[in-house]
C-alpha cells in the first residue's frame, strides 16, 4: 500500500513548526541568563547556569531534530521516503504516524539500540 505522502510531509512541516517556535523560545531563554548575571547573587546564578545548560540541552535535541525533519522531507521530495536508511525495506507505517522522521525500521532500529547499549 503506497503512503499517504502529503499526510506525512504535512505532519513533517507541523513538526518543524514547532519546533522552530520552540528553538527561539529557548534561545532567548538562554540570552537571558547571560543578560542577569551580573545582577543576581551566586546561588542563583548558579541556578541560572544550570537553566542555561538546560536551555542549551534542548536546543541541542530541537536542532537535532529539525534535522532530521529537514531531512525526512528531503527523502520525500527524493522518493525514497519511508525506507530504512539501513537496509531498505519499508518502515512500518504505523511507525511513521507516530514518528515521521523515523529513518529506521524496526528491527534495524533495535540492533541500532543494542549496539549502542553494548558500550
Ligand atoms: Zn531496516
Amino acid at each position: 500500500m503506497p503512503l499517504n505522502l502529503s499526510h506525512f510531509r504535512q505532519r513533517l512541516l507541523d513538526e518543524l513548526d514547532k519546533v522552530e517556535q520552540s528553538l527561539q523560545s529557548s534561545q532567548s531563554a538562554g540570552e537571558t541568563v547571560i543578560l542577569d548575571q551580573s545582577s543576581v547573587g551566586r546561588l542563583s546564578r548558579m541556578d541560572a547556569l544550570q537553566q542555561q545548560a538546560m536551555a542549551y540541552e534542548l536546543t541541542e535535541r530541537l536542532q537535532l531534530f529539525k534535522r532530521k525533519a529537514q531531512a525526512a522531507l528531503n527523502r520525500l521530495d527524493g522518493g525514497t521516503y519511508g525506507l530504512c536508511c539501513q537496509c531498505g525495506e519499508e518502515i512500518d507505517p504505523s511507525r511513521l504516524e507516530h514518528d515521521p522522521a523515523a529513518v529506521f525500521c524496526l528491527s534495524c532500529m533495535g540492533e541500532r539500540d543494542t549496539a549502542h547499549h553494548g558500550h
